[in-house]
């Protein structure tokens, strides 16, 4: 099974707790409104609307968590190959690539929930394009949709052919860096969430200076963030591959200097690939048609390895945010819960209570205070002894 696959049963198992610790609040506020209508002097206002304050919280953070993806964010010079490694690693021809085509604003690829593919731009008015194929996707995006480097543009794929879209990874693609002075604008508005950046260099770059500057600014805003380097060998011979590193030299010593300096206990590696070669691999055998494989192929191995260390990386990022929500979970149920407390203690010291009354709340109170008892003893999707 594969490590991605762990995001997902975490999310069903938080989704199933904190369905469990809605239902507790709804109980528990009808609980103190019935109680209010018997005995008003039991019942404090105050604490009506701080349980419904927390019952607030919790459906916040569900409607939150629920949206979240394994999000892998990717960066580089222009024409640097960044949409074909998003491409490679769909598997497919999903983003429009070429020299001229640039990527005018971000995209983000993720699972489309409804089976179909279609476009949201997010702002006041989110608007929605339907996709037939990525030839008309390339076509909105070129066309119709204007570029804007700080709206997101969520580009919803079918997932039943593709791994990384089930199991709910997003990888978001980039205007070159070379294009825009506000990186830390970018890093802001489109990457604090990113649980990995993979930085793409065409092996062809003599200079670098862009790159040192953008993984600074990731790593200064972004302390022990997972940094994935693809040197990107835009040529298939081997030969050039040893070329390529010997040309490359200064350079590769320096990005892993830095990458050391700044980068420290995260995950930070380089890998030397071609997009371009696994990309055309995987749509051929999607095709059913008989690749010309490539079996001593280095670079190719280096891309499985490169998806191998971010999936290990980004699936354990991804369970620690789930990790953080339901310690969150915990604490407003206990808030909820020993208000509820307070509650039951006050109402069983007034004596002009009826028997049958008293047992009718405490009834009702058990079985919130069970339910209780339920969803703390679940297991938490991971352990803090984890991290
Ligand atoms: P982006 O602007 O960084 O997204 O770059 P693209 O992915 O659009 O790639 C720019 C050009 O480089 C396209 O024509 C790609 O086909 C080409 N390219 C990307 N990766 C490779 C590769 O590994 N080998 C070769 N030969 N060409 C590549």
């Amino acid at each position: 099974m594969s490590t991605y696959q762990d995001f997902g049963i975490a999310k069903q198992k938080l989704n199933n707790i904190f369905l469990g610790i809605l239902d507790y609040g709804i109980r528990a506020s009808e609980h103190i409104n019935d109680l209010s209508g018997i005995c008003p002097d039991v019942i404090d206002g105050n604490e009506l609307n701080l349980l419904l304050y927390y019952e607030s919280q919790v459906e916040a953070i569900y409607e939150v968590f629920n949206h979240v993806h394994m999000k892998v964010a990717v960066f580089g010079r222009t024409s640097s190959g960044k949409s074909t490694v998003v491409n490679a690693m769909l598997g497919e021809n999903v983003l429009p690539s070429g020299i001229g085509h640039t990527t005018n604003g971000f995209l983000q690829v993720e699972g489309s929930p409804t089976g179909n593919a279609y476009l949201n731009t997010e702002g006041i008015l989110p608007i929605q394009h339907n996709v037939e194929s990525a030839t008309y996707l390339a076509h909105i995006l070129k066309n119709i949709i204007k570029p804007n480097k700080k709206k997101l543009v969520h580009v919803c794929w079918p997932k039943e052919n593709c791994g990384l879209l089930k199991d709910d990874v997003a990888l978001v693609d980039s205007p070159g860096i070379d294009t825009t002075p506000c990186l830390d604008e970018w890093i802001d508005g489109h990457c604090i969430n990113a649980d990995a950046f993979v930085l793409v260099i065409n092996a062809e770059s003599t200079l670098i200076d862009t790159e040192i500057n953008f993984l600074h600014k990731v790593s200064k805003k972004l302390p022990n963030t997972n940094i994935f380097i693809l040197i990107n060998c835009p040529d298939e011979s081997e030969l050039f591959d040893q070329e390529c590193k010997q040309k490359m030299k200064k350079n590769i010593d320096l990005l892993e200097k830095k990458l050391k300096e700044y980068t420290y206990e995260s995950y930070s590696q380089m890998f030397f690939i071609s997009a371009k070669e696994v990309l055309e691999f995987r749509v051929k055998v999607r095709n059913g048609l008989q690749p010309i494989i490539k079996p001593f192929s280095k670079k190719y191995w280096e891309f499985l390895d490169f998806e191998k260390q971010l999936e290990d990386c980004i699936s354990k990022s991804a369970l620690l945010k789930f990790f953080n929500y339901s310690m969150h979970g915990k604490y407003l149920l206990s808030e909820m819960n020993t208000i509820m407390d307070i509650i039951n203690t006050r109402s069983e010291e007034q004596t002009h209570f009826s028997m049958s009354q008293i047992n009718e709340i405490q009834d009702k109170f058990n079985v919130t205070e069970e339910q209780f008892e339920n969803i703390t003893n679940q297991n938490l999707p991971i352990t803090a002894t984890d991290y």
